[in-house]
């Protein structure tokens, strides 16, 4: 009865369904969904000053600061040394104790609004364990004991926080479709969210690899000092650039390759786009594109500076080009920068934007090679692969391209 309102509550919430799962795929669909709805979920109202927002914001900080203080106690397992060197420490022990307090204030009003006071108490609860345990107070280890693997714990704290600051408001204010946070299939891409986190270092590991084992021969010296005699600016271009044209060739391969296509197909299973749609990678298909991608990186030997702030760049704006915004750029903008409209059609369940739009940076790539699409202002219908192949939850998203295989 609950789930039953709960499930009513976020289809409202939603609005309509774009593209209908068959009834297998909605079942396993909605497992861990269905989890957590059993857990919060209730029939009372979502909007504001219903104890709704307050309750779930609640519990996303209550999560962020167990996580930010579990990081200060277990620093050498939790925490990466990348991640450690750069963040200035009194700022991070301030926000833990601001994202407690807050945590805790929220809890309080969804208590005091709701009926239902799971969310509010769920809230307050992690808010006070996380106190108890230190807070921002736990005092930092001098020396770190050397350890062969860490999880990546502060970086996917740190960047859930960051990219729902941003783009919680943003999908709110200008939505393109009327849809919740909570869409269908929200879970399984918020685990698609932590997984890629915590194996930061083997992923980083990975892509490096191949560039390293099989090109090395390939290192020109004489070409990498002109290319770091360049400015900073246009090493930033030149890393994009030359990260886009192999990109797209990677992408288009992903498309066009019968074996290679099923790790892809994960990606496009997405039949909600938002601003953690784009989590919804298969390792195969992050490791491979990003292995591949790098080596190009590798032989122009771009500083360290533009390097980092190209990384940076990337992992907002390829949130940004899947976000559920409404937003149509000036033609110009279109012409020259990946916009979401862009990136939505390559998501796009209509057929004649099937295999279209592979660049990630610069759509005029796919100008060039014939493969753009996307009619001026004009926005998909809906997203997703015809006949949804792909299972939904995140463990049978990972055997898919595999169990696929035997089957063919
Ligand atoms: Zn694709
Ligand atoms: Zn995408």
């Amino acid at each position: 009865m609950v789930i039953d309102s709960f499930a009513v509550a976020i289809e409202r919430f939603n609005g309509p369904i774009l593209v209908a799962h068959s009834p297998m795929q909605q079942r396993s669909a909605m497992n861990l969904d269905e989890r957590v709805a059993r857990i919060f979920g209730d029939n009372e109202p979502t909007r504001f000053g219903s104890g709704w927002m307050s309750g779930t914001t609640s519990v996303f900080l209550g999560i962020i600061a167990t996580g930010g203080v579990a990081c200060f106690h277990l620093p050498a397992t939790l925490t990466s040394p990348e991640i450690r060197a750069i963040l200035p420490l009194p700022w991070v022990r301030a926000l833990i104790e601001g994202v407690i307090g807050l945590g805790f204030l929220l809890g309080l009003a969804s208590t005091l609004l709701r009926q239902r006071k799971v969310l509010g108490f769920a809230g307050m609860a992690m808010a006070l364990m996380a106190s108890l345990a230190g807070g921002g107070r736990v005092p930092a280890t001098e020396t770190l004991p050397p350890v062969p693997f860490h999880l990546g714990l502060d970086w996917f704290l740190i960047n859930i926080l960051l990219l729902a600051v941003i783009f919680v408001p943003l999908e709110r204010l200008w939505p393109l479709r009327s849809q919740s946070i909570f869409r269908p299939a929200w879970t399984a891409d918020t685990v698609y969210f932590l997984v890629s986190h915590l194996l930061v270092q083997v992923s980083t590991w990975l892509n490096l690899l191949p560039a390293k084992v099989f090109f090395a021969w390939a290192v020109h010296p004489g070409l990498q000092d002109w290319v770091r005699s360049q400015p900073a600016l246009v090493q930033f271009f030149g890393c994009a650039l030359a990260a886009d044209l192999t990109e797209y060739w990677v992408h288009r391969c992903f498309h066009h390759r019968r074996w290679l296509w099923p790790f892809h197909a994960v990606h496009h299973s997405s039949t909600s786009m938002d601003w953690l749609a784009g989590s919804r990678l298969h390792l195969g298909d992050v490791v491979f594109t990003r292995a591949v991608t790098f080596i190009p990186l590798f032989l122009l030997g771009f500083d360290q500076t533009p390097l980092i702030a190209y990384l940076g760049f990337v992992s907002i704006h390829a949130v940004f080009i899947h976000a559920n915004v409404s937003w149509n750029f000036p033609r110009w903008v279109e012409a020259l920068v990946v916009t979401p409209r862009f990136h939505h059609w390559h998501h796009a369940i209509e057929r004649e934007a099937i295999d279209r739009n592979f660049a990630v940076h610069f759509p005029w790539i796919d100008r060039f090679f014939g493969t753009y699409y996307a009619p001026p202002g004009k926005w998909p219908t809906g997203y997703g692969i015809e006949g949804h192949p792909v299972p939904d939850g995140f463990m049978e998203q990972c055997s898919y391209p595999f169990r696929r295989q035997k089957l063919d």
